[in-house]
Formats: C-alpha cells, sequence, structure tokens
C-alpha cells in the first residue's frame, strides 16, 4: 500500500499502482477506439407518469459500451475515463446525435411515439464555450425540436461557475430545450440558488428511494423534496424505483413521475 506510512504521498514505482495505470491507458486507448469504431450504443429507460393512468412520457439514454474481449463495461467505469481523457467531447455529440436519430425514428414509425429523451450531460462537455452552438447544431441537423431533449445536469456541476452556469442554463433554456437536476439531493446547492435556476425536473437521488418503505427519514426527505417542487412549479421525479411497494408509498406522498427497476430495465431501442 503506498499510503502505508500513514503520509498522503503516492509511490509511482508501487507495481501494483504501475498496474492499474497501465489497466486505465489501455482502456483509454480502446475508448478511443470504440468510438471512432462504433462499439456504442445507447439503451433507454421508461419514464412513467401517473395521472389516473400510467403513460410512458420520456425516456433516459444511458450509454453502453460492448467491448470486444472484456464484454459489457458500465458507464460508471468508463465515462470518468473519457472526461479525463477529453474523450467525452467528441462522445458527448455522438450521444445527443444518437439520441436525435432516435427520436426522428419513433415519431415516424406507424405507431408514432413522442417519447422526450433525457440525456446525461458530463461537466466537462457542458464547461465547453461551444456545448450551446453544438447542441443546437445537432437538434437542428436532424430537424428535431429541442424540447424533446432534456438534459440532466448534476448539482456539483451547476454550483462550479454560477455566473458561467446560469448564463448558458437561460441560452438552452431560451432555445427550448428541457433542464433536470439528476441525483437531487446528493449534492450542495442551496434553496436560494435552486430558486434562480431555470430547470424543469428535480430527480430524486436512488438513495433515497432504495429504504423508503423501511426509513422514515428517507420518506421525510422525499416528502421535501415533493413539495419544494411544486411550489417551484417544477415537475419531480423518482429514480431507482425497483419494487411496488416504493411506487405505492412514492404514489402516497404525491409523486407522479418515476423511473426504475419495477417499470423496465434501460434497454435497447428495438427491446423498448
Ligand atoms: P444516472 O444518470 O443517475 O443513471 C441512473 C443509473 O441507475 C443508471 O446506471 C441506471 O441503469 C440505473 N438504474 C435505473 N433504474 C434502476 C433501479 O431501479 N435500480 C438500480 N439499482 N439502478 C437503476 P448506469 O446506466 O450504469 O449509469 C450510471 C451513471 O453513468 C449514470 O447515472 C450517469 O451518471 C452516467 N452515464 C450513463 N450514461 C451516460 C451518458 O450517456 N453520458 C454521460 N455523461 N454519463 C452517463
Ligand atoms: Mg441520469
Ligand atoms: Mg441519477
Ligand atoms: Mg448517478
Amino acid at each position: 500500500n503506498a499510503k502505508g506510512n500513514g503520509k498522503n504521498t503516492f509511490c509511482f514505482f508501487d507495481p501494483k499502482l504501475q498496474k492499474i495505470m497501465d489497466e486505465k491507458i489501455k482502456l483509454t486507448e480502446s475508448l478511443k477506439e470504440a468510438i471512432e469504431q462504433n462499439q456504442m450504443n445507447l439503451h433507454y429507460q421508461t419514464q412513467i407518469f401517473l395521472n389516473q393512468e400510467e403513460k410512458i412520457v420520456g425516456v433516459e439514454a444511458l450509454i453502453r459500451w460492448n467491448h470486444p474481449t472484456r464484454g459489457m463495461i458500465s458507464p460508471a467505469e468508463f465515462i470518468p475515463l473519457a472526461e479525463e481523457s477529453g474523450l467525452i467531447i467528441p462522445l458527448g455529440e455522438w450521444i445527443i446525435d444518437e439520441a436525435c436519430k432516435q427520436i426522428k425514428t419513433w415519431k415516424s414509425e406507424k405507431v408514432k411515439k413522442s417519447w422526450r429523451v433525457s440525456i446525461n450531460v458530463s461537466s466537462k462537455q457542458f464547461e465547453m464555450d461551444s456545448f450551446v452552438s453544438t447542441i443546437k447544431n445537432i437538434v437542428d441537423i436532424n430537424g428535431i425540436h429541442p424540447n424533446m431533449l432534456r438534459l440532466e445536469l448534476t448539482e456539483s456541476l451547476l454550483i462550479k461557475n454560477v455566473d458561467k452556469v446560469l448564463d448558458r442554463l437561460h441560452k438552452l433554456k431560451e432555445m427550448g430545450f428541457s433542464l433536470s437536476i439528476d441525483d437531487f439531493g446528493t449534492g450542495y446547492s442551496s434553496l436560494s440558488y435552486l430558486k434562480r435556476l431555470p430547470i424543469n425536473e428535480l430527480k430524486i437521488d436512488q438513495s433515497f428511494i432504495k429504504d423508503l418503505t423501511t426509513d422514515k427519514n428517507d420518506e421525510i426527505i422525499i416528502k421535501t423534496i415533493i413539495t419544494i417542487g411544486k411550489k417551484f412549479g417544477l415537475e419531480v421525479i423518482a429514480e431507482g424505483v425497483e419494487t411496488k411497494e416504493q411506487y405505492q408509498k412514492l404514489t402516497e406522498i404525491g409523486c407522479k413521475y418515476f423511473q426504475g427497476y419495477f417499470f423496465s430495465k434501460p434497454i435497447s431501442a428495438q427491446q423498448l
């Protein structure tokens, strides 16, 4: 253990650490190939609106990497690598373009589907000065109205450079893009800041849903988020809904939008 001597120093000759770094470099190289060779695809997870009856109103696009020898690699593993290496920029553009193409396909099918697609935007991507013009270009080229896309942003992204972020959000909102705060409740954004954000949706982090039926505190937190959302005129969606009991409890406390394995896992467009 490189930290074994109790000091915060890393020893770069630690063979174990060297191995991890080699792995990382290798994975980054194959990530580059994967983007170029189209080994990536988007899966979609349904988002349900409950009002008398259940209705699919949108889907969240979640990226999948099917590596030729290693099999499925989780985005939790490769998105950080893509961010560190800068590959998130071409990858992020590919994701937006792919989602637009899927929206077009759904629109043109015999049984027309007008599902809005939520896209996860990484902070590196959002912070690029060209982000707004790039995303506008992609929707325009595809002939998609921006309101068919909802951008999921994390609290940590939103609190980094407040003036710049607000300016960018307002531009996106004016163009018609829909905006959401992902993993809501786990970050550090203040209520006074929340009030100023031109967003459409709060997405309650799945950690609060997990023990909802047994932990009163989680129930209180969720109720509070729903109340705040209502007062601010925002949609509030619960993510990570896995069981019928969680779904029932959520409906009891006034939640209207849901996403989770109980309804569907993320699946390919074809399966969907
Ligand atoms: P996220 O945006 O918060 O996505 C939710 C994660 O929870 C997804 O994992 C989803 O498959 C999983 N999930 C959905 N329903 C349930 C459920 O009922 N129970 C449980 N236990 N999990 C559920 P996934 O697909 O592995 O993605 C993980 C994270 O990677 C995402 O968190 C997001 O931060 C990032 N990510 C995924 N796709 C993209 C992408 O296209 N672009 C970017 N920038 N990040 C992405
Ligand atoms: Mg998300
Ligand atoms: Mg989330
Ligand atoms: Mg997350």
